[in-house]
């Protein structure tokens, strides 16, 4: 394993100091983040996700249709439940989430009663096919980041699968607490490297160049929410690592159960107050 120095800091600890793990991915020696050196341009990361997720989406018909919303929506009600957010807090407050993409949770907020919502994205394919979902007349889609939202303009913002894309990470979490309200809600969702990413070494799943950019290890993500003024309030791991069909599927289910039971899947959704 090469030690490199590359001079560019680790966006979730600062450290400069890396191993090459499978290009283009290093291993922060600060954080144990993984990390993509160099990263795309951000016209190969803008035209990679007008054309591959727009196309995905469009392969993929079974992604409007109310079975997937169905399924989204159970998982989503578990996963804010495992991590202490009160649903209850939707209808009341202002909120808005990024990486919003064909719309599948905007639809989920505006039926927890939400009256006031912000969809954001940077695809305007992805915005089309939100646009068309029933439940979102009221829904305003915005295309673009977060620096669009007015300072303190949000009570709860959810981002799911959305910090592992960004190419500035540490900008994207001040962003977020620069738009949230004191006292506001993050929800956070992500890969996070760990025991799992350890033992897949550079098979792991979630090494996707161009997509996954930085993906943090759940210190170094509580870490750096921490130093923008957004403490942690809960969260809740899962995913064994196993992508459906690489076992059977009792074998993975119940790999699964024990990533969440004992908190070292490669998956992590925390909650964190604005203070
Ligand atoms: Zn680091």
């Amino acid at each position: 394993m090469t030690d490199s120095n590359s001079g560019v800091p680790c966006p979730f600890c600062g450290s400069a100091r890396r191993s090459a793990l499978r290009r283009p991915y290093w291993l922060c020696r600060g954080c144990g983040s993984v990390l993509q050196y160099p990263l795309p341009s951000p016209g190969e990361i803008e035209a990679y996700y007008e054309s591959y997720l727009a196309t995905k989406a469009a392969m993929n018909p079974g992604y409007l249709d109310e079975e997937s919303y169905a399924a989204l929506a159970r998982e989503r009600t578990m996963t804010l439940a495992e991590i202490g957010y009160p649903l209850s807090r939707v209808a009341t407050g202002r909120n808005a989430e990024l990486g919003c993409a064909n719309g599948l949770f905007v639809r989920f907020l505006a039926e927890a009663g939400s009256r006031s919502t912000v969809g954001l994205d940077v695809s305007e394919s992805l915005l089309a096919l939100a646009r068309r979902l029933p439940g979102v007349g009221a829904v305003r889609f915005v295309r673009g980041s977060l620096s669009s939202l007015p300072d303190g303009s949000c009570d709860s913002l959810f981002m799911f699968n959305v910090i592992e894309h960004s190419p500035d990470v540490a900008g994207l979490v001040q962003d977020a607490a620069r738009a949230l309200s004191r006292g506001g809600y993050a929800v956070v969702e992500t890969p996070v490297s760990g025991l799992v990413s350890r033992a897949f070494g550079a098979s792991w799943r979630h090494l996707m160049p161009d997509e996954h950019l930085a993906i943090p290890s759940a210190r170094a993500l509580v870490a750096l929410f921490a130093r923008n003024g957004l403490r942690p309030l809960g969260s809740t791991r899962f995913g064994c690592g196993l992508t459906a069909g690489a076992a059977p599927r009792r074998v993975k289910a119940a790999l699964d159960g024990l990533a969440k039971r004992f908190a070292f899947g490669d998956r992590m959704c925390a909650l964190f107050e604005r203070v």
